[in-house]
Order: structure tokens, then sequence, then C-alpha cells
């Protein structure tokens, strides 16, 4: 059994009222659930104090553990969230209703994925530390996926497959994509796992000791060109995330380099293209092959330069490479920046390296650094998703929708005292000033982005700064519908336009 102890060990804060917090939280779960036992006859509550462990390893502050530890009460033994508020405070009575609604219904394939999507995300869109206890409480209840009745075993690794893992994967929680997938799998298709089990066996064995040798080699080399307290480690390519490459890939494992991959962890990015250079005059890289993910992060934040070379000791190997904060962010992605007084210290200029969909969820902290957001609420792209979906009548147009918006990219774009404003790609500044208020949108005349001139209908870019020009006689015209993305901003359009034609109207019959 998980201990409070094991708990408050793993937590970033050591202030005391986080900890009584979370020991509170502990006590009151522990007798909650005191008679209630799970599928393989352990007491309840070694379930929640697991999710609470997690989530303090993760990085998620005191209020989120202490929901992990009481995320069943509500649900399972009826205690009654004005209790929760009660005992709590209000933000953790939110956190455990938000996981309480995600609830138990049946997930059965496509049907029900858009309502597991649904729920997900009108939960989430409040606040994005719901999601994250959800997660953890995902990863935990597959690890004891075993001594579930096999008839519920294949439903809910399939929704971890297909809704869970994938949303692990956007929130930039590398580790946490990588293993729940690998545990879904063996549930999902039995003979794809053990096919592709197969084949990791057979390549891992001619790899692996040649990779011993590329490594100590690349050890020696780095060390000769200066570069300190560097670390290397080797990582294995998840089983699943292998079969999906070989789908791709027309299952020909040759065309497949990265089942091990070889990791140099260096102290600063700087340093991440000084170990570049070492690499690639040890060995000669595959052309095409070399992915500069520091300038280009992925869209969920990613960063790293990833390289292919070919070593006379283990053949074709990819190298990654990439600093100790990028590791950090790699594995636990949005949960690793979820302390304000981290974030204190990064300052905007750091900001606009992050990439869109990692801002998105890093936006209403640095809000609140400008004191505009009370609690770390959850990106504005969530909330809009949610809000247009829920009106959304078949399920198909539903995952249609929420394959293009979710996994669409985002522009992040700065107003001149540097709040950020979250916009879908290919934004104009007229969907930027209606973003800021109706009124600015409604009386514009103009835009500077990045201090010079741009007409009306320019493409945003990430961290451009905007700045709109406004005069009392500015008004919205016909033209302007085809400038703009978002439908905030043709909403306002439509409504302005209508208004004059109104007016005009009005004019032509108090004339005649
Ligand atoms: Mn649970």
């Amino acid at each position: 059994m998980t201990s409070v102890k094991d708990i408050q060990a793993s937590m970033r804060s050591t202030e005391q009222a986080d900890l009584a917090l979370v020991k509170k939280a502990y006590d009151f779960s522990e007798l909650a659930h005191k008679d209630h036992a799970r599928y393989s006859g352990e007491p309840y509550f070694t379930h929640p104090a697991a999710v609470a462990k997690l989530l303090a390893e993760a990085g998620a502050d005191a209020e989120t553990i202490a929901a992990g530890l009481l995320h069943d009460t509500v649900e399972d033994v009826g205690v009654l969230p004005e209790t929760i508020e009660t005992e709590f405070g209000r933000d953790v009575r939110f956190l455990v209703e938000g996981v309480t609604k995600l609830g138990h219904h049946k997930y059965r394939g496509a049907e029900r994925h858009a309502e597991s999507l649904r729920r997900l995300l009108v939960a989430t869109s409040e606040d994005v530390r719901v999601l994250l206890v959800k997660l953890m409480d995902r990863y935990h209840n597959m690890t004891t996926l075993d001594a579930v009745p096999s008839d519920k075993r294949r439903r809910i690794a399939l929704e971890t497959l297909e809704i869970y893992a994938p949303i692990a994967d956007r929130l930039g929680m590398g580790w946490v994509k990588k293993e729940l997938e690998d545990m879904a799998f063996p549930y999902v298709d039995p003979d794809a796992y053990a096919h592709t089990r197969e084949i990791m066996k057979q390549k891992s064995k001619e790899t692996f000791e040649g990779l011993q040798k590329v490594r100590a080699l690349l050890q020696r080399e780095l060390a000769h060109a200066g570069i300190k307290s560097f670390r290397t480690d080797q990582r294995v390519k998840g089983l699943y995330s292998l079969y999906t490459k070989l789908e791709r890939k027309k299952k020909d494992i040759t065309q497949v380099y990265d089942v091990a991959a070889l990791r140099v962890i260096v102290p600063e990015s700087q340093d991440c293209y000084a170990a570049l250079g070492v690499v690639h005059r040890l060995f000669k890289p595959l052309p095409g092959e070399i992915k500069d993910y520091i300038a280009f992060p992925k869209p969920n934040g990613y960063q790293s330069i990833h390289t292919t070379v070919v070593t006379p000791q283990a053949g074709i190997v990819e190298v990654q490479i990439r600093s100790e904060a990028m590791h950090k962010a790699a594995q636990y992605g949005i949960a690793s920046h979820m302390s304000y007084k981290e974030l204190g210290d990064r300052g905007k200029d750091a900001f606009r390296a992050l990439s869109s969909a990692w801002l998105s969820g890093l936006l209403p902290l640095l809000s609140k650094k400008t004191g505009k957001v009370a609690s770390p609420a959850s990106p504005a792209w969530l909330k809009e998703l949610a809000e247009a979906h829920d009106t959304l009548a078949s399920s198909e147009e539903f995952i249609a929708g929420m394959k293009e918006d979710f996994f669409e990219h985002r522009v992040f774009v700065f107003t001149p005292n540097g709040d950020v404003v979250d916009l879908p790609l290919g934004a104009s500044p007229l969907d930027f000033a209606y973003a800021i208020h109706s009124d600015i949108g409604n009386h514009t005349v103009g835009a500077k982005v990045n201090g010079k001139l741009v007409a009306l209908d320019t493409n945003l870019a990430n961290g451009d700064r905007v700045e709109i020009l406004t005069r009392p006689s500015g008004k919205p015209n016909r033209k302007w519908l085809e400038y703009v993305k978002t439908s905030l901003a043709r909403k306002h359009i439509r409504g302005a336009l209508n208004e004059r034609e109104e007016a005009a109207r009005e004019e032509e019959r108090r004339k005649r």
C-alpha cells in the first residue's frame, strides 16, 4: 500500500499547507473506502493512493493530488460533493466532480468514441487538471487490468488506445502515452501484439550489443569535445509504436531505424548542437534523417534533435539529443509545467520558443502572471471545441471534426503587452482583434505585426506581436468575412453588417 509518506516524498511542494492537505485527503479517502475491495481482492484504497503517487511524481500540485485521492469517493461510496468542498475547498471539489462526470459509461468503439471525447472535453475545458487525474486513474487501472472480468477488459483497453493514449501524447506526456499503448495493445489485438513482440525480440538481440559499443565510443568522444556532465541512455521503442510504424513501412523492419535509439542528454540546449557535431564527426548521418525538433518543436511541444547515423558497430542507429529540461518535458509534458513558481523564472521569451499546442496548456498560467486568470483553467481551444461539438448530432461528424480540430495546429500570438491569444492556423489580424473585444474588431482600420503595417488578410504566425489600429469611424465591410477564420469574428462581422443594413433601410423608409 502506498503510504502518505511515499506520496509526500514525491511531491514537488514542501510547504506545510500542501503536505497537510494531502495527508487529510489520504486519511479521509482511506476511511471512506474501508469496506470496499478491488476486483483483485486488494483493499480499494490501494487504487486512489497509487493514483495520488503517480500525480505527485508527474509534478502535479497539492490540490490535484488530493483530488486523486478522493476521485472515487463521490461515485463509489456516496460522499457528497458539498462535504468535499467543506473539507478540501472548491477546487478539489471541482476536480473530483469533473473526474466523476467522466464516469463509468461503457465504451463500445466508434459510437462511444464520440461520447468519451465529448465528456473529456467538456470536463477538461474548465480545468485541465481534471484530465491529469483521469489519465493517472486510467494508467493505474491499466496496470491491474488482468483482474478485471474479461468482457470488460477489451473495452477498457480499446478506450485507452483510442482516447487516452492520444490525449497523453497531445499533452506531451511521452511516457504515459507509451505505457498506456503497450498495456492496452495485448488486449486489443493479441495476434498483432505477439507478432510485434517477436520482431522486437529478434531485432533487439542483434542491435543491443552493437549499441553498447557505439555508446561507449560516443561517451569518450563527447568527453574529449569538452561537453561536460552529459549522460547517455538507450531507449527501446514501444511495441505499439513499433507496430504502427511497421504498418506505415509496409511491414519492412529494415526500414525502421529507431527500434532502439541512443539518447544523449546534455545540461543546456546550446550543448545539443555541439553534441550533434560530435555524433556526425564520428558517424556518417543518413541524408534527410536529421530532424531538429528544437528549432521546430512537434505540435505537442516535444523538443530534441534526432539524427540517424551509420555505425560500423550496430548498423543504422537513431541518436536523440536533448537537454535535461527537454528530457523532463518529454516525459511529463503539461504536468511538468504546472508549478507557477517555475514559470516565473522562464519569462516571456522562453514561451515564444514553445510550440503551439504546448503553449495552449500553459496559456492560463501565463495569464496568471499578468493577474488575469485566477485558476489554471484549460486551453481556450479545448473550451471552443467542447462547445462547438456539444451540438453536433452524429458521432461520425463529431469524430471527423475532432480529428481536424484537436490535432490541428494553433497559432499563438502576442498583444503589445505580452498576453497570449490562441487562434486557429491561418487566422488574420481581424480574428485577433475580435478575440480581444468585439468593439476593437468593429473599429479596426489597420494592423501592425511585429511593428510593421500589414494587410488585414495577412496570415498570423506563431509568436507574432500584433497591434490593432482603431478609429471611432472604422467599420466592418463584407470583404472581411473572407479574411477571418474564427466563427467568433464571423458572427460579429455579420452582426455589424446586418445592423448597418437595417439602419440603411430604416433611413430609406423615413425618406419616403
Ligand atoms: Mn478510479
